[in-house]
């Protein structure tokens, strides 16, 4: 298939785009987690008026891929100044930065407050990497356990978890029962958090995304496409 590059400009930003026409009766906008944009258009639209319609879309692609960074640790976007956003359990927080001589993070009336010792972005980001770490052991841990009541027919063994960051996949799991979860999942909402720990207990019992798995995944989690839904896509 014939790719080309193209860009439109939306207020004082850019949007790149990769374009490519296929037999098809409408346009399709899609982001992927990269940030990559891409446009399949019909065969025989021409270049305005695709650019015009990606345009009318700008606002909704500007929101997806803010919505992927965030979910980025150490993308460029990320300042660590007061004022910046930054995601835990689903929500945004506003961080405030507060040069102190402990350092110390809080959760508090919609703003992350991080006391600290030295203000530089390098420092800010490894605390703050810390302080997401130790939250995640405590959330996927009690989910986990809370997880696994729902499989309790199946006598599963408590699996080992394993936390670390993943660059492709929000979780894992091993024949031999250990679960890996990737640590950026701290920053999704805990319903997704939930999706991912059934979805991987699910694989403990069957291996394969065969049509046992998803009547087990729908019967212990009738809601899990939602909250996958969440994970991927929305920005709430
Ligand atoms: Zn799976």
């Amino acid at each position: 298939m014939f790719h080309s590059l193209q860009q439109i400009n939306y207020g004082s930003k850019s949007i790149e785009y990769k374009l490519s026409f296929a037999a098809r009766k409408t346009l399709g906008i899609k982001v992927f987690p990269d940030g990559l944009v891409k446009v399949i258009a019909p065969n025989d639209t021409n270049l305005i008026d695709i650019n015009k319609k990606v345009k009318s879309k700008a606002n909704w692609i500007l929101k997806q891929q803010a919505f992927f960074y965030s979910y980025k640790p150490n993308t460029p976007e990320r300042k660590y100044v007061s004022g910046e956003t930054h995601l835990y359990l689903g929500r945004q927080y506003k961080l405030q930065i507060i040069e102190d001589t402990i350092n110390e993070i809080k959760i508090s009336k919609g703003a992350m407050m991080m006391r600290t010792k030295k203000t530089n972005p390098e420092y800010l980001a490894k605390k703050l990497n810390e302080w997401y770490k130790e939250k995640a052991i405590f959330h996927f841990e009690e989910l986990l356990n809370r997880s696994l009541e729902k499989f309790n027919k199946y006598k599963l063994e408590k699996p080992v978890l394993e936390i670390r960051l993943m660059q492709k996949r929000w979780g894992s799991c091993t024949k031999s029962g250990k679960i890996t979860l990737n640590k950026e999942l701290i920053k999704a909402p805990k319903g997704s958090i939930e999706y991912v720990v059934i979805h991987e207990l699910c694989h403990l019992i069957h291996h394969n995304h065969n049509k046992d798995f998803y009547d087990l995944q729908n019967s212990l989690y009738p809601n899990w496409d939602k909250w996958k839904e969440k994970l991927e896509h929305a920005l709430s």
